[in-house]
């Protein structure tokens, strides 16, 4: 009977110790450190939970995540949407009638976009569009929670030209286009009557 009141002392004594020294190592949180730091495995003690969002992980600087497009520096080459393997990058480009000005590598802009929509709820993340970015203006970014209730708005609208806009850029292009065509009408009207 002694022994098995003092077998139960002892077991409650070791649960105790394991409890408080959990609840004493619980005061002391682990620095966030990224996975490619020397000493990522160097920190034995503390707690492991972070205060998410208020604190976050480090991402890798390789990592895939929210894409984004610098606009400015986008000349609607529709190279991206090209390559993309899922057609989430949707681009509706019109020709301008003069240069619209020029990217920060010096490429000269001569498309407007009308509309550049990416589908963040149909991307795979391939990273592709990245690569063939001739201006590299489209990235990925280290933004990886966003979420959504509406999947319609995990697309991302890059375009900020109105429709109105776009209607003027476009009838603006059908005059110079009908212009030019006219001017052609009559230089060869003209070279016909030179030859009678
Ligand atoms: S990362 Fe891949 S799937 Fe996503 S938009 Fe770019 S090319 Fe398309
Ligand atoms: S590949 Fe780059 S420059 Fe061309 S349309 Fe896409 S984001 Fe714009």
């Amino acid at each position: 009977m002694i022994r098995k009141v003092f077998n139960v002392f002892i077991t409650v004594f070791k649960g105790l110790k394991l409890t408080l020294g959990h609840f004493f190592a619980a005061t002391e949180s682990r620095k966030v450190k990224a996975i490619s730091d020397p000493n990522y495995f160097a920190q034995n003690s503390g707690i492991t939970t972070i205060q998410y969002p208020h604190v976050k992980l480090p991402v890798p600087e390789v990592g895939r995540y929210q894409l984004d497009v610098e606009m400015d520096d986008c000349i609607v080459c529709d190279l991206c949407a090209k390559i993309c393997p899922v057609d989430c990058i949707d681009i509706e480009s019109i020709k301008s009638i003069e240069a619209i000005g020029k990217t920060s590598d010096g490429t000269t802009k001569r498309l407007y976009a009308a509309k550049f929509d990416i589908d963040m709820a149909k991307c795979m993340y391939c990273g592709l569009c990245t690569v063939v970015c001739p201006t590299e203006c489209i990235v990925m970014t280290d933004t990886y929670d966003r979420s959504m209730i509406d999947l319609n708005e995990m697309t991302y609208k890059f375009s900020d030209m109105t429709a109105a806009e776009a209607d003027e850029k476009r009838f603006a292009l059908e005059q110079l286009n009908a212009e030019r065509f006219a001017a052609k009408q009559l230089a060869l009207q003209q070279n016909t009557g030179n030859q009678i």
